[in-house]
């Protein structure tokens, strides 16, 4: 008797292994992985080959200045031991991977000079290899580069239909809660700055969003709104819509930027000018300003304006209220952080060109300063950041109060 129970139930438990391995939710399916990256050199062309854990569709394109071609991909997880992110073989003088946006990983390949994709394929798994992405680049010349020429693989329509579908988040009213957008810089296919020891800014900015989150509206005077909340690349101008179509009061862009001196560390604030305070935050605005270049976004047709730092600075109201956060977050950093010596900049950020929410951007330390990265790679550190961060906020919102009375 003990004995047939024992087998019941075993029979029992295999049925449900059996029912759960067949009839498992597509939630729960794997998401297509990258299990191998390599780029090598043929006498007449550059090969990428990508290895998958099964076939996707994929769409390429290439752009120009700087030349580059782009692949796009469903969402797919990079899981390559190697990451020839900072490669230069061939024709290909850099390689970027990441999330684009949701459901579309991407891929930038740079090259020194134009050149055209002359061959593309899946290669389906077989004796033993993997299935692979195979796409190789020739040479060309100026007048026969043809930027934003798209080639899509038969199945990429169907992606691009999902990603239509998919609902967008809705957002709960905060009656009685100042809005704060933060806005952690960087993301996806665009790493930032990638520090001295391997820090990546993208990472660094995001863990003291959330942290800030946390702290901000545990006190219940605040609703934070982080522009991203995973490892995905968002465009400068989305970035300030977020603000505005959240009514946010503040908005804050987060950045761990480098500088050729190693020795020199420490944090700084800015605010948007037409005009930059000094050579370093001009230079610093540039290359925070590329971010869309380097994603491979400016199909999207405001990329010159983007790039082009001409701001128009009929926000005059808008500029003090930014002028003063920024001198409380001066203020506050300066007590639990070290901060550079003229710790207030200003430059042509494209990211605080919103024209009615006060912005500021902090550059919160050097990621090519061996101390700042090691403490920015610090959760207490990131803790206290925020903090400060917080402090400077409740500062703010008290004179905006107090001003309001009077
Ligand atoms: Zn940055």
């Amino acid at each position: 008797m003990n004995e047939m129970y024992r087998i019941r139930m075993m029979l029992r438990l295999i049925t449900v292994l059996c029912v759960l391995v067949l009839f498992r939710p597509a939630a729960v399916l794997a998401m297509p992985e990258v299990t191998g990256a390599r780029i090598g050199t043929h006498p007449d062309s550059t090969r990428l080959v990508l290895e998958l854990s099964e076939p996707v569709p994929y769409q390429l394109f290439t752009l120009d200045k700087p030349y580059r071609v782009v692949v796009d991909f469903p969402e797919v997880r990079w899981r390559a031991r190697h990451n020839p992110m900072r490669a230069s073989t061939g024709l290909v003088s850099g390689f970027r991977f990441g999330l684009f946006q949701s459901d579309n990983s991407r891929v930038v390949l740079e090259t020194n000079v134009p050149t055209f994709v002359s061959k593309h394929f899946i290669l389906e798994a077989e004796d033993g290899n993997p299935t692979r992405f195979v796409l190789d680049l020739q040479e060309t010349n100026r007048a026969a580069f043809a930027p934003g020429k798209m080639i899509q693989s038969s199945g990429w329509k169907s992606v691009v239909q999902r990603r239509a579908r998919a609902p967008s988040a809705r957002r709960p009213a905060s009656p009685g809660r100042h809005v704060i957008v933060l806005d952690p810089g960087h993301g996806g296919v665009d790493p930032g700055t990638i520090g001295v020891t391997g820090a990546y800014e993208k990472k660094i900015t995001l863990a003291i969003a959330r942290e800030a989150k946390r702290l901000f509206e545990a006190t219940g005077r605040y609703r934070v709104v982080l522009t991203r909340t995973r490892d995905v690349y968002i465009r400068l101008r989305d970035r300030f819509e977020i603000a505005h179509r959240n009514k946010a009061e503040l908005f804050l862009s987060l950045h761990a930027d480098s500088i050729r001196d190693r020795k020199i560390q420490g944090g700084s604030v800015y605010t948007l000018s037409n005009r930059a305070s000094d050579k370093e935050a001009a230079t610093l605005a540039a290359r925070e300003n590329k971010s869309d270049i380097i994603a491979g976004a400016d199909l999207s047709g405001y990329a010159p304006e983007v790039s082009e730092i001409l701001i128009d600075l009929a926000q005059g109201a808008t500029n003090k209220e930014s002028w003063f956060l920024a001198e409380m977050m001066v203020k506050e950093l300066g007590r639990r952080t070290k901060l550079l010596r003229n710790s207030h900049r200003f430059a042509g950020f494209a990211v605080l060109k919103s024209p009615n929410v006060p912005s500021v951007l902090l550059e919160l330390g050097y990621l090519s300063n061996r101390t700042d990265e090691k403490k920015l790679s610090n959760p207490a550190y990131r803790t206290r950041i925020a903090r400060a961060m917080l402090q400077a906020i409740d500062k703010y919102f008290e004179r905006k109060i107090k001003l309001r009375k009077s």
